[in-house]
């Protein structure tokens, strides 16, 4: 098999829900996105791990995501978290996702889909309390609630999103907790309505975190299971651990002595201070490994640190291993994982873990283990 590879570590997978649930309590549902293929982990691989550790409920941002899982063999109910042009209504429909809806149009779409094909269609309201994407606005929740109803379509839940949830900022805070105001005011008037909103849900990985006032029903933990920020401690008043789930690893295939003066790579941005050993790694950008990582990423061999140097190309890169290397042709080279999270890496180009793991290209394995 390739030597880079994506080890997804189920172990602690199962750790991280256990961690969550610990926190929220075990009679709140949990709602895991397992979008972008599960956040770059494996979509049907985590899903049915998920589902085992007792998640309810599954969430995806396109209609083809939940038909997979649908060709998986997975029951369980799934949220469509994202919105779809009307061609993709027969699809949605099949499928039975659970979708956010947040107009008439759309709600009447839905309707006349599932009307056509002789079933019934849950949806889920979405109300816009401060994120600013999608939603209706508070003011006309009940309205649109009533308008499922006489579309003939199940209200399975109504829901909200945070912005800013996973920031200790004070006016970050201040604003999450209006937010959450906002949204159970909207859920009363729901009530007051005398509509039943099914579950009520607003917390994502930041929610959880920070705001036990906005666990609910439900929550919607999305990168906390997948164990990132790997040192939670900072934002909570509560511990919770956390372990990454993907580590990216390789193997030394090449080594080679070079004089001082020797340049490493293309654009020659990196030239030796001094005679050195350079190992070759066969890791790049086309694996997800960011070209602006380049001069700047340090890869660990059994516990000690050494710098790529020169420019990450598309299939490889350069370490300097220095000039009497510990470092052995074939060892494993550990790019982030358990114990060297991403939080780092990511910092360093400026992003968060979620893009990192999640752009790991479908080229590198993804190998699953049980610890
Ligand atoms: C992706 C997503 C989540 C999970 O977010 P995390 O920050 O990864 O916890 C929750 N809710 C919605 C609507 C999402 O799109």
């Amino acid at each position: 098999m390739h030597p880079t590879r994506a080890i997804i570590h189920l172990g602690n997978l199962a750790h991280n829900i256990e961690e969550i649930r610990r926190l929220v309590g075990a009679h709140r549902r949990i709602c895991v996105p397992v979008k972008a293929d599960a956040y770059g982990h494996g979509a049907i691989r985590i899903a049915r791990e998920l589902l085992a550790e007792g998640v309810s409920h599954l969430a995806v941002a396109t209609v083809s995501e939940a038909a997979a899982l649908r060709a998986a063999d997975i029951t369980a109910p799934i949220l469509l978290l994202g919105l779809v042009i009307p061609e993709e209504y027969p699809l949605l429909v099949q499928t039975g996702c659970e979708a956010f809806v947040a107009d008439k149009d759309q709600i009447a779409g839905l309707a006349l889909q599932a009307k056509q094909m002789n079933t019934s269609l849950a949806v889920h309201l979405k109300i816009d309390t401060g994120m600013g994407r999608i939603g209706c606005v508070p003011q006309e929740a009940p309205s649109l609630a009533r308008y499922i109803l006489d579309s003939g379509l199940s209200l399975a839940g109504v829901a909200t999103h945070l912005p800013v949830a996973d920031s200790a900022k004070p006016q970050d805070i201040d604003f999450t907790h209006a937010q959450i105001k906002r949204f159970t005011d909207a859920v009363t008037s729901i009530r007051d309505a005398g509509i039943d909103p099914g579950i009520v849900h607003a917390a994502n990985s930041g929610g959880i975190l920070q705001y036990p006032e906005s666990w609910l029903d439900m929550v919607r933990p999305g990168i906390i299971v997948y164990g990132y920020p790997s040192d939670p401690s900072s934002l909570t008043g509560h511990t919770i651990e956390l372990k990454p789930v993907m580590k990216l690893e390789t193997r030394v295939v090449h080594m080679k002595k070079v004089q001082k003066g020797t340049s490493i790579s293309y654009g020659r941005t990196w030239t030796a201070e001094r005679d050195t050993v350079i190992a070759t790694l066969p890791v790049g950008y086309g694996d997800g490994l960011a070209r602006s990582l380049s001069n700047r990423l340090t890869v660990r061999i059994a516990e000690t640190d050494y710098p790529i140097v020169g420019r990450i190309c598309m299939d490889q890169c350069m370490i300097d291993v220095g000039p009497e290397p510990a470092v052995r042709r074939w060892d494993t080279a550990v790019i982030f994982g358990p114990g060297h999270g991403a939080d780092a890496l990511a910092r360093m180009i400026d992003t968060i873990p979620y893009e990192i793991t999640c752009s790991i290209a479908p080229r590198v394995p993804r190998v699953y283990v049980t610890e």
